[in-house]
């Protein structure tokens, strides 16, 4: 099929500027399913649009109307963080009619904690130590909460009576959070591309996030931060580059495919296209694998232009919603797009 008779649709928040710029390069007409709220703000980047859905919530993408809209303009729909937050995963897997870039079993599994678990101990990935009993709290850990989003309400603490201290003010019970070996030390949270044309793993950057109050709290002082005992908070605000040092770069590869084979061996096909590990490097420089993500993350829009290791490999600007328009253009031209979309 000819790319010119598809359409790259996407909800308007996230990533959807990149992905827009990325498939208006690549030739492909694009579709912005938007917020009414929002229209006045990708009105600003109109030249990237062709055609605007336009709806009262996200949820409503579900609909038979939006549903059959999307496939009448022949769209490939480019999922990303607000398409997982705002529309429930069965809906995703069982309603929608419309093809979904990518495999959209995983994101199940990026959405709860066991299967995530699951994944990354069959990828072979270093991961912090999970306390299943509170008793055996013997170091810092972070509390995640049940349905948090972008690790809103979690706390830190050292001792199992500070976590059950902490959980009681909160009114949750044990049984419902995790406990996790809080990592000490660098955060990085890696963007890779598979590409089921040609097998083949791609690096395309890496970044930090500038997480509200947990890297502000570093600017008070010690006797600031007794005193006070301020709440933590992860909140996601925005996103900073890292490169890491060359040699840490083989271990990251080897994670990166880790996880591939895993995904094809618990999810087939497998990841197709972008995911993300995240995890932090301790004071010994080991890695420490928390999350994956199993679509585009937001930490890809610092390299809209290109990053230094798409430059390496692609001798032109490529961020990571031009590598998926790529992907799909290539599919189009050689007959396989059945490769790419579930
Ligand atoms: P999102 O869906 O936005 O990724 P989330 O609710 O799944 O968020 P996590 O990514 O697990 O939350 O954690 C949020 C933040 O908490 C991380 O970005 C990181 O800064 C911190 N964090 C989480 N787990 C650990 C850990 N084991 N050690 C150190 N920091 C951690």
């Amino acid at each position: 099929m000819s790319p010119s008779k598809i359409s790259i649709a996407t909800l308007g928040s996230h990533t959807a500027l990149q992905i827009l710029k990325g498939a208006k390069d690549e030739g492909f007409k694009t579709v912005l399913v938007c917020l009414k709220s929002r229209l006045s703000l990708y009105g600003r980047f109109k030249k990237l649009i062709d055609e605007i859905v336009v709806v009262d919530s996200f949820a409503e993408t579900a609909s038979s109307e939006v549903q059959d809209k999307l496939l009448s303009l022949n769209a490939i729909l480019i999922p990303h963080g607000s398409l997982i937050e705002y529309t429930d995963l069965e809906t995703i897997e069982k309603r929608f009619k419309v093809p979904i870039f990518g495999n959209k079993y995983i994101l199940r599994w990026e959405a709860d904690r066991n299967l995530k678990e699951r994944l990354l101990r069959e990828a072979g990935a270093r991961t912090p130590r999970v306390y299943t009993n509170i008793d055996e709290v013997d170091g810092v850990v972070i509390v995640k909460l049940p349905g948090a989003k972008g690790g809103r309400g979690y706390f830190l603490a050292s001792k199992p009576s500070d976590v059950r201290k902490k959980l009681e003010e909160l009114k949750i019970s044990e049984d419902h959070v995790f406990v996790q070996e809080y990592i000490l030390g660098v955060t990085s949270y890696i963007h890779f591309f598979y590409s089921p044309l040609t097998s083949e793993l791609e690096l395309i950057s890496m970044d930090r996030r500038y997480e509200t109050n947990a890297d502000g709290l570093g600017r008070l002082p010690a006797h600031i931060q007794v005193e006070t005992s301020p709440d933590l908070s992860f909140l996601v605000v925005g996103n900073i580059p890292i490169v890491l040092r060359e040699s840490l770069l083989e271990e990251v590869f080897r994670i990166g495919e880790g996880l591939v084979e895993a995904s094809k061996k618990l999810i087939p096909p497998g990841f197709i296209g972008p995911f993300c590990i995240e995890g932090a490097y301790d004071g010994e420089g080991k890695f420490y694998v928390f999350e994956f993500s199993a679509r585009i993350v937001a930490g890809t829009n610092i390299y809209i232009y290109g990053s230094p290791y798409t430059w390496l490999i692609y001798d032109e600007p490529m961020s990571m919603g031009k590598r998926i328009a790529r992907e799909i253009k290539r599919a189009c031209e050689e007959g396989k797009l059945d490769l790419l979309i579930t």
